[in-house]
């Protein structure tokens, strides 16, 4: 039987074969199908100094810089490792990067040396951007690579301002020695489908992978996420405190603010309060984030403290979102929220929730196929999911990276891609994630997905957080599901014994045996703990709730 392909419904849109640099910041008219944007506009602005870089500035820099690296013998696909939070230096160090033709493979500014020394083994790196903050890692990092990088290769991509180096040794070099005092140099013609990131996949079902994604992946990306996430304009400025090492982060921090002549206000981590300031003081339009964030300002006191009546509109984005939580905080921040869903391999949007077409009915469901998508939702047997029933969601199109690292036959032949969701979609062509394929609990042989118990769970009027992991019962051959909790601190700090807080886990377990199916209950129990582990980018990371539930059962 013939497999059941599903095409996007948004119409076509022109997708150029061209380096990204060119898509982007073009040397003259007719190079890009982009329209032409002052360079004096302002590209990335720091919320702490307010530094500012217009574009003009950020194409003379990245050509300059590119050249630096040229002279310091990077070739084209060579790859350069940054290790920095976001900063003006950060878009730089990757523009520069992109410039000369290289590969730029940004790590988690939260890495250890052990995972840092991964990323750079596995990607060849040979060349470092690294901020001086983070040099202790990197040197204990550096001892694990298994080639010698020699410290001219090292530069210090700093927190403050190309000539700073704080505190580090004079043996690095400074972005402003890369930089020189060279006139803005020649363009290099790169490759379309040359690779252009190396973003790392962020690890929640296992050891990072590095994924490959060509000038071709984002140019194209831009134009097909780019015609219906947001109507940016000029005149928006973009939140930006989630790291620009994940993929979600710089594509909306670095590439959509040279796409649409916009600017994104850049913080170096999410700090609550710094954040409500940043989206004052500089009236943010737009705030990309993620769930957890969004958990966290549904019932923050503070939130209301601040005049945040400049947001036009939130994207959430790289982790289930709460129906509850969406409704609960619009009371208090009526913004309209747009769901969207991708991964690093699709360079990153695969759904999007275009909010012309949103209606209220629409909260929980993330959205349409973009453009130039195509994707079937496959079962366990192979055969296609009717409608409305969960299959994992295969795509193929323009985005789908070219693959791993180092690793072959991820893309299936015919250029499919498994994405390892479950989806669902309804007749109008909506889709919503029941979960990952791997985290589904399976009890007597009936699927449970943690998200949505950990859904129900946020409903409860003392819990703030949850997370829901299996763990198996030998006796009766079954995965049990079992959620961990973090209620509000009024309730913590009733719960004042274990006897109170075990009586207070058994009466949460009944409230929400209330609220699910028979086979969904926490027959695992209900736990009360202090945090949920979570990824910079958002995400439970329930490996680490997993490997906790698994000792605790044992015991
Ligand atoms: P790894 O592949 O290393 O295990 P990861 O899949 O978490 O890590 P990312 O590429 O950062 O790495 O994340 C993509 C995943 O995030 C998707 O496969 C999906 O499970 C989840 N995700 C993305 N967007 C959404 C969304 N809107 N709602 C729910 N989940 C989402
Ligand atoms: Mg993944």
């Amino acid at each position: 039987m013939q497999p059941k392909i599903y095409e996007s419904d948004y119409p076509e849109v022109f997708l150029p074969s061209m380096s990204i640099f060119h898509y982007l910041m073009p040397d003259g008219p007719g190079i890009s199908p982009l329209p032409h944007f002052d360079p004096s506009l302002p590209c990335v602005i720091e919320a702490a100094t307010g530094r500012t870089v217009s574009r003009g500035e950020m194409e003379n820099t990245a050509l300059r810089l590119g050249q630096g690296l040229r002279d310091a013998g990077m070739r084209r696909g060579d790859v350069v490792n940054l290790f920095a939070p976001n900063s003006i230096e950060f878009a730089f160090a990757t523009w520069g990067t992109i410039a000369a033709g290289c590969t730029i493979t940004p790590a988690n500014v939260a890495y250890e040396p052990r995972e840092l020394a991964h990323q750079v083994n596995d990607s060849g790196a040979s060349f470092f951007f690294v901020a001086p903050s983070h040099l202790p890692v990197f040197e204990r990092a550096r001892a694990l690579f298994k080639r010698p990088v020699p410290d001219s290769r090292i530069v210090l991509c700093c927190d403050v301002g190309p000539g700073a180096r704080g505190s580090a040794p004079d043996k690095y070099r400074s972005l402003h020695e890369l930089l020189g005092a060279r006139a803005p140099a020649e363009r290099f013609e790169t490759e379309p489908m040359a690779t252009a990131f190396m973003f790392y996949s962020s690890g929640t079902t296992g050891l990072p992978k590095g994924v490959e994604t060509t000038h071709y992946n984002q140019t194209t990306q831009m134009q097909t996420a780019g015609a219906h996430i947001e109507q940016f304009t000029t005149q928006d400025r973009i939140l930006a405190f989630l790291p620009m090492s994940h993929m979600y982060g710089a594509m909306m921090f670095l590439l959509i603010p040279l796409r649409f002549g916009c600017a994104s206000v850049l913080l170096p981590q999410f700090e609550e309060i710094a954040v409500y300031k940043a989206i004052q003081e500089y009236k943010i339009t737009v705030a990309p984030v993620v769930p957890p964030v969004l958990v966290l300002w549904a019932s923050s006191p503070h939130l209301k403290k601040y005049d945040l009546s400049s947001l036009r509109s939130l994207l959430s984005a790289a982790a289930v979102l709460s129906p509850d939580v969406v409704r609960q905080l619009y009371k208090i921040l009526p913004v309209p929220i747009c769901d969207g869903y991708g991964m690093t391999e699709t360079s990153p949007a695969i759904i999007v929730k275009d909010n012309r077409m949103s209606t209220p009915d629409r909260i929980g469901w993330m959205g349409r196929l973009l453009p130039s998508y195509q994707a079937r939702l496959v079962c366990e047997d192979g055969t296609d999911a009717p409608v409305g029933t969960p299959g994992e969601l295969w795509v193929r199109g323009p985005n789908v990276m070219k693959g791993y690292r180092g690793r072959t036959g991820d893309i299936l032949p015919g250029g499919w891609f498994q994405t390892g969701d479950l989806l669902v979609m309804d007749k109008q062509g909506w889709f919503r994630i029941v979960d990952r394929v791997k985290e589904l609990i399976k009890y007597k042989g009936l699927q449970v997905a943690p998200a949505e118990l950990e859904n129900v769970l946020l409903q409860h009027h003392h819990i703030v957080d949850a997370g829901v992991v299996g763990v198996e019962d030998e006796k009766q051959a079954t995965e049990l599901p079992r959620a961990y909790v973090v209620v509000d601190p009024k309730k913590a700090a009733e719960l004042k014994t274990d006897r109170d807080r075990h009586r207070f886990a058994r009466e949460i377990a009944e409230w929400a045996a209330k609220r699910t199916a028979q086979h969904k209950r926490l027959r695992g129990g209900v736990v009360i703990t202090d945090v949920i582990p979570k990824s910079p980018s958002g995400k439970i990371l329930r490996r680490l709730l997993r490997e906790r539930a698994v000792t605790e059962w044992a015991s």
